[in-house]
């Protein structure tokens, strides 16, 4: 681990162009990684560019940690990179059209926290113990001798803030990394809010139709209960990827199911799936059954068809699992 982040941090001092990419929809956690490395290497004279496969725009709530203008649109991704840095991607796949890059470019280094990364890169620097990625960047940064400052401290923090839920999963020595970003300068309230407190009006609305849908199944899971819930495009019209993706929060607090599903309709019968479990059930195990991923109390996959049928596959993946 330490000799990889020294092998990072030295394909990183010696580039003069460097290109980073986060998964597909990319979350907090991608593309703040992204946004704060890119920003030292921006700074000190490197050619920078962050960008992601899918969907075309920016998530709205992530546009304000770019502030040196390094994101652009994935047709603009190089066709061969000299450099590449691939950041919370846990297979190659995730990072959707833009894919193929990881055979074209020079070098590609990957920063990760997913126990089942590949390691598809030149250098790899995974913890599967690190509950963020930007935990990760933070120590190459530290290698790399940067002085933490506001900017980046942010990036950082909202990639920390959102994959702990608000470090109720964080070690003693994260809350650490958390104290040096607010002696940095982060305001966590301001961070925090528009990333995971705030939405429109219309959020609310939606949350009523596709709550009162919401199904509970005490006998799935082997017993531990299953609880689900679907977002069509109709129910999501007019909303951002945000809305949408906030939905699996509340659908998994209750309290009979150690098992919760959220389906999100990405094109018609295109489904993107969140699964969340409370401490007993794996499942990334699930995930990868279906041929998605992700961490062992959240993960996901993506599937095709009528909702019906991604649920019994889902309930067949949890049987699967869950019985010894
Ligand atoms: P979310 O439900 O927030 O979209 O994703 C939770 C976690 O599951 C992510 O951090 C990511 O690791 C994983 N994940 C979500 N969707 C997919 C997918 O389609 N494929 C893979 N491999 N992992 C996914
Ligand atoms: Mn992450």
């Amino acid at each position: 681990m330490t000799a990889d982040i020294a092998e990072a941090a030295r394909v990183l001092s010696d580039a003069t162009d460097v290109t980073l990419l986060a998964h597909v929809n990319p979350d907090a956690d991608a593309l703040g990684s992204a946004l704060a490395l890119g920003l030292v290497l921006h700074r000190r004279g490197v050619a920078v560019r962050v960008s992601f496969g899918a969907p075309d725009e920016v998530p709205e709530t992530l546009r304000d940690l770019d502030v040196a203008g390094l994101l652009v649109p994935a047709a603009e991704v190089p066709a061969a990179p000299p450099v590449l840095v691939a950041l919370d991607t846990g297979s190659v796949g995730r990072l959707g059209p833009l894919a193929d890059r990881v055979s074209t470019a020079g070098v590609v280094v990957v920063l990760d926290h997913h126990v089942s990364n590949p390691r598809f890169g030149h250098v790899n620097v995974v913890d599967d113990e690190a509950e963020a990625t930007a935990v990760v960047v933070l120590r190459l940064l530290d290698e790399l001798g940067v002085e933490l400052d506001e900017p980046v401290a942010r990036c950082i923090y909202a990639g920390l803030v959102t994959d702990t839920r608000s470090f109720r999963h964080a070690s003693s020595s994260t809350h650490e990394v958390a104290a040096r970003l607010l002696a940095a300068g982060v305001d966590a309230e301001a961070v925090s809010r528009p990333l995971m407190d705030s939405h429109p009006f219309g959020y609310l609305g939606m949350l009523a139709k596709v709550l009162g849908r919401a199904c509970l199944e005490r006998d799935a899971a082997g017993g531990l209960g299953l609880v689900h819930a679907v977002v069509t495009l109709e129910d999501a019209a007019g909303l951002r990827p945000e809305e949408v993706e906030s939905v699996v929060d509340l659908v998994r607090t209750a309290s009979e199911a150690e098992v919760a599903a959220v389906l999100k309709e990405l094109r018609p019968s295109h489904w993107s799936v969140s699964l969340r479990a409370v401490s007993r059930v794996d499942v990334r195990e699930v995930a990868q059954l279906l041929g998605g991923g992700g961490h062992r109390l959240a993960a996901g996959f993506t599937a095709t068809g009528p909702a019906d049928r991604v649920l019994a596959d889902l309930r067949t993946a949890l049987t699967r699992t869950t019985t010894p």
